[in-house]
């Protein structure tokens, strides 16, 4: 790391600190290190960008790799599930290691659903809510998850429109 770093500065790349959270609603911040020593943690924590990125560039890359990986929200095809932490169930659910949870117990059922389809409103509406998850389903016929739509925050949507 320290010889990269050096690379790094002779190179004249620009040292970009970056927050990494999980696919969890409570983001909880990614550790690197089992010692979690906080120089190790730093220099995992650090991009190194071009100074030739324009600094707008440079700020969205480092907020794109801050927002960690999307939440992902499934509609299940098989309405009769439970959830694991409550014993309820819903139109939507989250898949947790334990087993699915309901929308309520992870924290988002104050989102509103955005189906896809207009490209224009829905990249307004998430880069306007500061939480949002996608909502897949799987399809038998094509064997896969494909994207319905966002979960996003009333107020974002509200806006966007
Ligand atoms: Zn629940």
């Amino acid at each position: 790391m320290q010889l990269f770093q050096s690379w790094a500065t002779v190179r004249g790349l620009i040292a970009s600190p970056t927050a990494y959270v999980d696919r969890t609603p409570q983001r909880r911040e990614l550790r690197f290190s089992r010692s979690e020593d906080a120089k190790m943690e730093a220099s995992y924590r650090t991009h190194w960008v071009s100074p030739e990125l324009s600094e707008a560039k440079r700020e969205r890359l480092t907020e794109k790799a801050s927002r960690g990986p999307e939440l992902v929200v499934v509609q299940p095809l098989n309405t009769e599930w439970t959830c694991h932490r409550c014993g309820g169930t819903g139109n939507l659910l989250m898949m947790e290691p334990a087993g699915p949870a309901c929308l309520r117990c992870v924290g988002l059922d104050d989102l509103e659903f955005l189906s896809a389809g207009d490209a224009l409103l829905t990249r307004r509406v998430k880069a306007n809510s500061a939480r949002y998850a996608v909502v897949v389903r799987f399809s038998r016929t094509r064997r896969r998850y494909e994207r319905q739509g966002l979960l996003v925050e009333p107020r974002a949507l509200a806006e966007a429109r």
